[in-house]
């Protein structure tokens, strides 16, 4: 059972930033350690971890390291990058805003974004790209990822500096949000 997942990923959904320039960024940053064996683009926490993650409240229970083989409920980090886009939602998510009158866009959002069609607010009917749609922090989409493993949400954000540092990749800004229950 994952508690949660913090994901960080470029605003600009066709971002495709490397693997390999985000994995030497972020061990050069502190944010990941050494590799873990045979999970690919998965690293252990970096010995600066909780200076670029900040937890809410004084003592955070976050385990770093697995109790055994099998454990997946501790604290890792994954780097995923996909060809074709991803939508990634938590249960229970709430449906994006739409950029012109701020409502909920409604249920077809999704559909209309896989099948590469511009989105029409069903209250106002404004037409817009998938990345103009004003993501709430339980949802976002795009073609890379920093998943941050077992983090409750809202328990931790990234400080702004790693947020700048990541803009540096790809020159967009990047966003987050938390996954809720990804099984
Ligand atoms: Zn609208």
């Amino acid at each position: 059972m994952n508690q949660g997942i913090l994901i960080l990923h470029p605003e600009n959904i066709d971002s495709y930033a490397g693997v390999q320039q985000a994995t030497q960024l972020l061990l050069h940053d502190g944010l990941i350690g050494s590799a873990i064996d045979g999970m690919q683009n998965s690293y252990s926490a970096g010995g600066n971890f909780l200076q670029l993650i900040t937890f809410m409240g004084c003592s955070p229970h976050i385990r770093f390291e697995p109790e055994d083989e099998r454990d997946k409920a501790y604290c890792y980090i994954t780097l995923t990058a996909c060809e074709t886009l991803q939508i990634r939602v938590s249960e229970h998510a709430r449906p994006p805003r739409c950029c012109a009158c701020k409502k909920p866009v409604g249920k077809g959002w999704k559909t209309a974004v896989l099948q590469g069609e511009l989105i029409t607010c069903p209250h106002c009917h404004h037409q817009q790209q998938p990345d103009q749609l004003s993501w709430r922090n339980d949802s976002g989409m795009g073609r890379f990822f920093i998943e941050i493993h077992n983090i409750f949400p809202g328990e931790a954000q990234p400080v702004p500096r790693l947020m700048q540092q990541l803009q540096s990749i790809d020159a967009h800004p990047w966003r987050y949000f938390y996954l809720h229950s990804p099984g």
